[in-house]
């Protein structure tokens, strides 16, 4: 049986890690939102690296179209829970450190509970909304946040070092972008696409970037968004500033519940007010001309209509598409499908 600090060697041996940086790595706790193609790097690396708590947390099952990037799941665990198969694989690579799993979904009522007991946050996740609600969260709790994201061949990588009271000062996620920008802005990579390579590079950033921080090496400097293109291979970083009216930095009363409260976009609605629409799921639809006619005898009929589909991109690109052309019948349900709770029903 190898003994553990032969498993950290030749990074110990590094001068600006050594014993002293290997005891912090060991002393963290972190935690990685999303098990998906970014949070396999960050888990691995993290757990390479010797971080001696680990909590992944995804509510998500494995589908086979995940498979070219999320690396260390096979084709035999498809259905199965992504944060639990992962913990096993990264507590297998090193039996050393604590990985624990947790299926469940951040969402505004756990979100503080369960960033409660970890220092440094790790969002591996793909949607905007999960992303500014991670943020506000670790500002007004002053957690560390390291956040990374991926569109196509380009990533993103920006930290948040909260737990210290000058880097809060110097502003915020949301001096950049006040309101969360609307999921169909770009689309997560079930839409745009994505090749696992992206990812692997960007995820390995992002847990470099964690390992800087716990052992207190320079990291990216506060207000600055790093951007990588992996096709190039141009980085580029811009630097932001505070933004004296921003919602949550400016703002000594704001709370987790007022600045996180949904905002519905143009054209959107709310589950709410399923019940007395005409509902289509539009998921396995190619072409808006299907819609066509059941759009117009709604509309001479005064009757409205409500596009789902299962995370509301798909679905308001098809309303905007209707209200183009003059009905103003038409909705989206806001977040789609899985933005409902999982076991309410829609009735069409
Ligand atoms: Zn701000």
């Amino acid at each position: 049986m190898m003994i553990e600090a032969a498993f950290y060697q030749r990074q110990s041996i590094l001068s600006q890690i050594g014993d002293k940086g290997q005891a912090h790595l060991k002393a963290a706790p972190v935690v990685i939102i999303g098990a998906g193609g970014l949070g396999h790097p960050v888990a691995s690396f993290l757990a390479a690296a010797g971080v001696g708590r680990i909590l992944i947390v995804d509510d998500d099952t494995i589908d086979g179209g995940n498979l070219n990037r999320q690396f260390l799941f096979t084709p035999e665990q498809i259905g199965e829970n992504k944060s639990e198969v992962l913990r096993e694989r990264i507590q297998k690579q090193n039996p050393f450190i604590q990985v624990n799993s947790l299926d469940t979904r951040v969402s505004l009522e756990n979100c503080q509970e369960i960033l409660s007991d970890y220092k440094l946050v790790l969002d591996c996740t793909d949607n905007f909304k999960t992303k500014f609600l991670l943020h506000d969260a670790c500002f007004l709790l002053k957690k560390d946040l390291i956040q990374a994201s991926i569109y196509q061949f380009e990533g993103q990588l920006q930290n948040f070092l909260y737990s210290n009271d000058e880097v809060r000062e110097n502003g915020c996620l949301r001096c950049l972008w006040p309101e969360v920008p609307s999921e169909s802005c770009v689309g997560n990579c079930e839409q745009a696409g994505v090749v696992g390579a992206v990812a692997g590079n960007i995820g390995t950033m992002q847990a470099m970037e964690a390992i800087k921080s716990i052992v207190g090496m320079e990291v990216l400097t506060p207000n600055t968004t790093l951007t990588f293109d992996l096709i190039s291979y141009q980085l580029n970083k811009f630097k932001w500033k505070k933004y004296g009216n921003c919602p949550l930095c400016a703002d000594s009363s704001v709370s987790l519940s007022t600045i996180s409260r949904p905002k519905l976009g143009e054209f959107e609605i709310l589950a709410s007010s399923l019940s007395q629409q005409k509902v289509i799921d539009v998921r396995n639809s190619t072409s808006m001309i299907e819609f066509s006619d059941v759009v117009r005898s709604s509309q001479e009929k005064n009757t409205h209509i409500v596009f789902v589909c299962n995370k509301g991109i798909q679905s308001l690109a098809v309303t905007r598409h209707f209200r183009a052309l003059g009905f103003s019948n038409t909705w989206s349900l806001f977040e789609g499908l899985s933005g409902l709770d999982k076991d309410s029903q829609i009735i069409g």
